[in-house]
């Protein structure tokens, strides 16, 4: 009787103990997410990739803006508009990480001197004519569309996965429509940075409807 007694005490005490555990658990769950939201930091990768694609999306608002200005073909501008959206989802993504911006508010002008260089180089090739204007174009988003995949690659953090997610579906569709004007300008354009088998997946096929960034 003595030894029924103990085993249900015992029983009850476990009970009592892993429900208090329960409790504590979830408590301290909690309070590792909320630390996990404030404190979580970037990789050295996450954060260089970060860095970059600012300033890769402001080059190609400043790109499209010259040719804007020089050619007065509404792609441009409209396309140049969606750039604006992608810097911005660029820039929430450092704010919520506690980044400084190394986006210049001046057109043109690049912290990054790999960018500068690049810029320098499309800015030329736009200057020749319409068509090479519109074949920057396609360049523009060929590159974005390989450096997201890699980005992609270096990241297994979710609000950054999504915008780069976001970002590269702009881009399919920013090809879409530029290639559709090269072609339509009797041009031509052989990509340089994704495989032709992806580029011809993307510009065969129809607009996408890409997420909120
Ligand atoms: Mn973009
Ligand atoms: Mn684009």
């Amino acid at each position: 009787m003595k030894n029924k007694y103990s085993v249900i005490v015992i029983l009850f005490a476990l009970i009592i103990t892993s429900c208090s555990n329960n409790d504590n658990d979830a408590v301290v769950a909690t309070q590792i997410n909320e630390e996990t939201v404030i404190k979580v930091s970037l990789t050295a990768e996450e954060l260089e990739d970060l860095l970059f694609l600012r300033e890769e999306e402001k080059l190609a608002r400043d790109v499209y803006l010259f040719s804007y200005e020089k050619y007065k073909m509404q792609i441009f501008k409209n396309i140049s508009n969606s750039e604006v959206q992608h810097m911005n989802s660029v820039l929430l993504l450092l704010n919520a990480y506690n980044i400084d911006d190394p986006a210049s508010t001046e057109i043109g002008v690049f912290n990054n001197l790999e960018l500068q260089s690049i810029y320098n180089n499309l800015i030329e090739q736009s200057s020749i004519s319409l068509i090479e204007a519109l074949k920057v174009g396609d360049k523009i988003e060929d590159l974005d569309i390989k450096d997201l995949t890699i980005n992609e690659s270096r990241t297994d953090k979710l609000d950054i996965l999504n915008v780069y997610s976001s970002l590269k579906c702009g881009s399919r569709n920013h090809l879409r429509s530029f290639h559709s004007q090269v072609l339509q300008n009797n041009g031509f354009y052989v990509p340089e940075f994704i495989t032709q088998e992806e580029f011809d997946a993307i510009v065969t096929t129809s607009n996408e409807k890409c997420g909120a960034n």
